[in-house]
């Protein structure tokens, strides 16, 4: 079986390992991966600079998803994974100019402890009242998809929306929360309000059926004198960066497969062998299965001559673009720095930074001795121009914000810029059905596989997730091994 793996981000080089494996072991396959830029690893990007480490791309993963930990462990880094510092996690968000925590017992969304809640500068007294009463919403069945801004609005109101909802969004999908789907980013809550109405009694009924199952775990550790599991930590990371996933992949695949500066223009069915053809530069292969790993906006161009429909669902799928902005500064020169992982900002701020994160408090022993690295992320739905102004002016502007922010004033020793266009795609209302349309519609081409951030999760673990079980779908259907020709369209 020849399989093509048109995208080299995480997801395709995730598809190519599991295919190189079954390769390993024996099995009749072999792949060729596409990769428009001129480097693999899509979004994920690092380096290190006299000993500290910069991610132009996300920093870490959700520890709590297992796919990429476990990746890692299969390529030998087990001892390079990195837990973000719990001990000293604390989230400010920004309000009128001032740095306001996160009150205690947040899950996310939703308060569960009563006295941070009520003592929190980061609502009104009205916001407050509301969230008390919201213990009362009676159960609400399911009546289709709305936004995240309009469930979050009817159980705490519209300041929980801007202060709470909106900012921790876009540091995360650099999105709209009166755009995102409830149903695909917070498929929990919903389940919660059917069951419970109320979503801070949902929560708290889940953190008591965790603890007793924590409980009971730690009860049978002690009866079969294990010790017990050390709590995880919320992200993970790596201590040279990410881009160790990347270089650990692509050390363990076949480099003559691995074609960079390649883009693929498009793919056609084969109706002769019922194979694939695939477009690259012109010249055509012909393939037994296709991963397409692209973003959807790509992958609609590519799957447009095999069927209309699917790449119009695909072409749909919107996406945020993003710029990232390390500074690398003298640790001595930010004293003193709030403490905590780092601070959000709400859109009716008005800034041009989302979000910045402190990452040598977030992940020490990735920074050189004395130095400080501020990440600042702008951008996302609400400010997309910002991509189009020069490096020197978005580091001015970050620049300015820190020092209107943090009172920082010191000059970075390192300044640099990275801007992401349309790297994020957005699960917008509607989602969940659009999911199922291209679910349907991909099942109907057989060899034919979708992967990536696109479809269902937007993280490193998920699109891991995705790229190996595409490859596994292939491996599992029946080999049909045909000669691989080489025709040529000019
Ligand atoms: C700034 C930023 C911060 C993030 N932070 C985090 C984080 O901290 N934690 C986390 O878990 N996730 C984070 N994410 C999300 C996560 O990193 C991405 O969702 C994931 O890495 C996407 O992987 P991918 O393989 O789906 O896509 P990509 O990385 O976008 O790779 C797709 C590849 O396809 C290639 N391509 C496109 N068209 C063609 C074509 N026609 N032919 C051949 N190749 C083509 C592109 O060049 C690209 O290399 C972040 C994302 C961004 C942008």
């Amino acid at each position: 079986m020849r399989v093509a793996i048109i995208g080299g981000g995480i997801a395709g080089l995730a598809a190519a390992y599991e295919l190189e494996l079954a390769r390993r072991a024996g099995a009749p396959v072999e792949y060729d991966l596409f990769e428009a830029a001129p480097r693999l690893g899509g979004v994920i990007s690092s380096s290190h600079v006299d000993g500290t480490v910069i991610e132009r791309g996300p920093d870490s993963f959700l520890t709590e998803k297992p796919a990429a930990a476990q990746l890692c462990r299969e390529l030998g880094l087990e001892s390079q994974l990195v837990p973000s510092n719990d001990a000293e996690r604390k989230t400010f968000i920004l309000v009128r100019n001032r740095l306001v925590a996160l009150p205690d017992g947040l899950m996310f969304l939703v308060p569960t402890k009563l006295l941070p809640t009520a003592l929190t500068p980061l609502f009104s007294w009205l916001t407050k009242i509301r969230m008390g009463f919201e213990l009362l919403h009676p159960p609400r069945p399911h009546t289709g998809d709305e936004s995240v801004a309009a469930l979050v609005r009817r159980h705490y109101g519209q300041q929980s929306v801007d202060r709470l909802a909106d900012p921790l969004l876009s540091g995360i999908y650099g999105g709209d929360a009166a755009q995102l789907s409830a149903q695909a980013v917070l498929p929990r809550m919903v389940e919660m309000e059917t069951k419970y109405g109320s979503l801070t009694r949902g929560m708290l009924a889940g953190m008591r059926a965790r603890k007793a199952a924590e409980a009971r775990k730690a009860a049978e550790a002690e009866e079969n004198e294990r010790e017990a599991s050390a709590p995880r930590p919320l992200f993970t990371t790596l201590r040279f960066g990410l881009q160790q996933i990347v270089d650990g992949l692509v050390g363990r695949l076949d480099t003559q497969r691995l074609h960079l500066d390649t883009p693929v223009a498009g793919v056609e069915r084969d109706s002769e062998s019922g194979g694939w053809l695939v477009d690259v530069a012109g010249v055509v292969e012909r393939f037994d299965g296709v991963v397409v790993a692209t973003p959807a906006w790509a992958a609609a161009q590519v799957l447009e001559p095999v069927d209309r429909e699917l790449s119009g669902e695909l072409e749909q799928i919107p996406y945020s673009s993003s710029v990232t902005i390390n500074l690398v500064f003298d640790g001595a020169d930010l004293d003193p720095l709030p403490e905590g992982f780092g601070f959000l900002v709400p859109a009716v701020e008005k800034r041009a930074m989302l979000a910045c994160t402190f990452l040598h408090r977030k992940f020490p022993g990735r920074t050189a001795p004395g130095k400080s690295v501020l990440r600042a992320f702008l951008g996302g739905a609400h400010n997309a121009g910002l991509l189009a102004e020069s490096d020197e002016a978005l580091a001015g502007l970050v620049r300015k914000e820190l020092f209107e922010i943090l009172t920082i004033s010191a000059v970075p020793e390192l300044i640099e810029v990275q801007r992401w266009p349309r790297a994020m795609a957005q699960y917008s209302v509607g989602h969940g059905e659009r999911q199922r349309r291209i679910k349907d519609r991909v099942d109907a081409l057989p060899g034919l596989h979708l992967a990536g951030n696109a479809y269902d999760g937007i993280g490193i673990s998920d699109c891991i997730r995705l790229g190996r079980g595409a490859a596994q779908h292939l491996l599992s259907a029946t080999p049909q091994a045909a000669p691989a020709t080489i025709q040529s369209r000019r």
